[in-house]
């Protein structure tokens, strides 16, 4: 069976690595979450004082970039973690504090070039999955099945706000999650490189009103139109 690219696209907290990981397990496809990266990059820059209010020091982070090793680690219940110069930073780069940082950072053009090369190094040989906001119109644009996902503010911030608490975040509030989830789709969507935007010929999926099974379907059909066309 041919091997091709896919490329998963939309606003924030939609589901978007919850579909991708299930439909690459399925397929057997390797799946990347470019969104980890991007917040990988934040947590570095965080650590290392390159974040003053929403102001970027990108002539510090420019002397920096080489220094930034981002790669993906897998553990023994084949969970997928996201590793920050050796270091398993999984845990870190979900919390509020990256989250509350990482559209500026990810508007960064350096940052931006940096991280799409090495996507496009980790899917030269197709059989991917790859989750993000830019995968359909800059790092793949060839791809052979490009979805956009969205869904209303309120039931992404549920989601989100749902999978914090599942992990233990207590302290964090609806409202804070709501106002993160509309200021990343706003900063996302309106910065000069890359902004977020359906590719012309992407598929759109509102799942706003679907259950996951619905979605596993949706997109399983999808690919096996495809790969059989
Ligand atoms: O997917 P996730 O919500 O973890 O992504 C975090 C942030 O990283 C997004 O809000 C966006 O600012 C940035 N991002 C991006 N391009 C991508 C993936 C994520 O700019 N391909």
């Amino acid at each position: 069976m041919k091997k091709i690219t896919i490329a998963i696209d939309g606003f924030s907290s939609c589901g978007k690595s919850t579909m991708s990981k299930e439909l690459a397990k399925r397929i057997g496809y390797v799946y990347v979450d470019t969104g980890a990266m991007y917040r990988g990059v934040t947590l570095y820059c965080l650590r290392n004082n390159m974040i003053k209010g929403n102001e970027v020091d990108e002539e510090a982070l420019k002397a920096e970039i080489d220094n930034i090793s981002i790669t993906f680690g897998i553990d023994e219940a084949g969970t997928q973690y996201l590793m920050l110069n050796g270091e398993n930073v999984e845990k870190e780069i979900r919390g509020m504090e990256v989250s509350g940082k990482v559209s500026i950072v990810a508007a960064v053009p350096l940052v931006r070039e940096a991280m799409v090369a090495l996507q496009r190094k980790m899917g030269d040989s197709k059989g991917i999955v790859m989750d993000g906001r830019d995968i359909g119109t800059t790092v793949f644009p060839d791809a052979e099945m490009k979805i956009f996902v969205t869904a209303s503010p309120q039931i992404r911030a549920q989601r989100r706000l749902d999978e914090m608490r599942s992990k233990g975040n207590n302290e964090v509030t609806f409202e804070e999650v709501l106002f993160n989830v509309e200021e990343r789709d706003r900063i996302d969507q309106t910065r000069a490189v890359s902004p977020l935007r359906k590719a012309d010929d992407a598929l759109v999926l509102d799942n706003s009103n679907m259950s996951l099974a619905e979605q596993d379907e949706w997109l399983m059909n999808e690919f096996q139109k495809r790969v059989t066309e």
